[in-house]
């Protein structure tokens, strides 16, 4: 079941705020992803490679799709002819073998390098240091990686009532990005998307600096856990 009055609220909310809405559609059916699709949602965020590569082929062609999971590298190659936006890159081999998939396909393909800004130790993401030595390998190796575009950074925030908390890692993501900007992609407009804010603190994310959110149990009701 899809929540339509709420999608189009949320839609209309976002619009006055230019922030791309990714529907999280993981776990739920093709139908349910169908009938958002009918309302005019185009972009759609999945986190398991088989489950995304076979709702893939039953849905329309146009639908842009973000892996938002966390993902293998022996598993790119499933994902790489048709997905849209890669999320949670958080390590060289990683994007490594993006470039090569692609390269074989004749794409690019857009990446978020995930960076871990939650206090939970079960959340995947490169820290500060990490960030700023992929950032250096991406510059060094640039030559070789034609294949991929950094587009931004992605970010989950601690799941937690304490708003303050939540507000300074979105806060921590943003300047980040900012950082991240200035000292490797000069010039490059390309780097422009911060991906953060969930159903339970999208509100909070935009506030603080988020380009596109991925919202799901607002959406599509609760996920069975
Ligand atoms: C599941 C998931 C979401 C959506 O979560 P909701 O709370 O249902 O909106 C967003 N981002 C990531 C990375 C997820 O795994």
């Amino acid at each position: 079941m899809i929540q339509t009055a709420t999608y189009t609220a949320l839609c209309e909310e976002l619009s006055r705020s230019h922030t791309t809405l990714i529907a999280v559609s993981k776990m739920k059916p093709a139908g349910d992803i169908r009938a958002l699709y009918d309302l005019g949602q185009r972009d759609f965020g999945e986190n398991y490679v088989q489950e995304l590569v076979e709702k893939q082929a039953q849905l329309p062609g146009d639908i842009r799709w973000h892996f938002i999971g966390h993902l293998q590298s022996n598993k790119v190659k499933y994902i790489a002819p048709f997905v849209s936006l890669i999320h949670g890159v958080d390590s060289f081999k990683l994007l490594t073998e993006i470039n090569k998939q692609a390269e074989k396909l004749g794409r690019n393909i857009e990446c978020l390098l995930q960076v871990h800004i939650a206090t939970e130790e079960t959340k995947f993401g490169l820290d500060e240091k990490e960030l700023l030595e992929a950032l250096e390998y991406y510059t060094a190796q640039q030559d070789k990686l034609q294949h991929i575009t950094i587009r931004g950074l992605m970010g989950m925030a601690s799941f937690s009532e304490d708003e303050a908390q939540v507000r300074a890692e979105f806060r921590s993501l943003k300047a980040l990005h900012h950082l991240a900007a200035k000292s490797y992609f000069l010039g490059d407009s390309r780097f422009n998307i911060l991906s953060m804010g969930m159903s339970g603190d999208y509100k909070m994310a935009i506030e603080e600096g988020s380009t596109h959110v991925r919202v799901g149990s607002l959406l599509f009701g609760n996920r069975k856990p």
